[in-house]
């Protein structure tokens, strides 16, 4: 469904991604680990169309999204992107963030807006608020029921569970993965965190200085590792 080949990207000396090759299937969760600095956001950026590969190619679905530094513009590819800091649109209010990109006529609009907020566990006292009268991880919120709202056919998602608390994180996370098998939504999740990772994906990317150094379902890379590296990456964390 999604296809990186050999995909590219330097900033100055930094290789952020070195001739990564990923396939992610339909419908399916993928999950990318790595330690700070490794590429995940980067990969993320690239595949949303917001940043640009030197070299490389990506396809989603059979269409062509980049091929080297030429690439089809991020609002046309489809793809809902959940950054790490979720940038709200600060004008707007949580209604109309929400429903940014539905038109105001589209049948159903508000209710599904209202379904959206519930199913990040806010209130519907929220809507009418400013982004900058909301708490960071309400914010995280506001930002991944927008990027599902408008049903994108693959989620990329950046930690958008790292600013909630133990409880809520649970809970937000459940939420969120039963809505993208629902709607049948492909998703990639960058995490920090393994158990997260584990329990959410079928499939698990591990990067390091931007290579990719194993791909597979979530019991093979903790059983057979392809290098010691990898052992210990997981060793250290399961
Ligand atoms: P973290 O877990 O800390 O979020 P990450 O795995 O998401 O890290 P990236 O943000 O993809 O890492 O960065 C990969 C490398 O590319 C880093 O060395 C980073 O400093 C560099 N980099 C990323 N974006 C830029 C940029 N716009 N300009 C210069 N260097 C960049
Ligand atoms: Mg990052």
């Amino acid at each position: 469904f999604l296809r990186l080949q050999a995909v590219s990207r330097r900033f100055g000396q930094v290789a952020a991604l070195d001739a990564v090759d990923l396939a992610v299937p339909e419908g399916s969760r993928t999950a990318i680990l790595g330690p700070s600095g490794s590429g995940k956001s980067t990969l993320l950026r690239i595949v949303g169309g917001f940043e640009t590969p030197d070299s490389g190619r990506i396809t989603l679905g059979g269409d062509l999204l980049a091929e080297g530094p030429r690439t089809v513009p991020a609002h046309l590819r489809g793809i809902g992107l959940v950054a790490q800091e979720g940038a709200l649109f600060p004008h707007l209010s949580v209604a109309d963030n929400i429903g940014f990109g539905l038109p105001r006529a589209t049948p159903g609009r508000e209710a599904r807006i209202a379904v959206l907020l519930a199913m990040v566990e806010l209130d519907p006292s929220m809507l009418r608020r400013r982004p900058d009268q909301l708490s960071g991880g309400q914010q995280q919120r506001v930002a991944l029921a927008r990027a599902l709202a408008r049903k994108p056919r693959l989620m990329l998602l950046d930690e958008p569970f790292s600013a909630l608390d133990t409880g809520l994180r649970a809970s937000t996370r459940k939420a969120v993965a039963d809505l993208l098998a629902a709607e049948g939504i492909t998703t990639i999740l960058v995490t920090h965190d393994q158990a997260e990772a584990l329990s959410f994906a079928d499939q698990v990317v591990l990067l390091r200085e931007g290579r990719l150094l194993q791909a597979g379902k979530p019991r093979d890379l903790y059983l057979q590792p392809r290098d010691t590296t990898v052992a210990t990456f997981f060793g250290e964390a399961v």
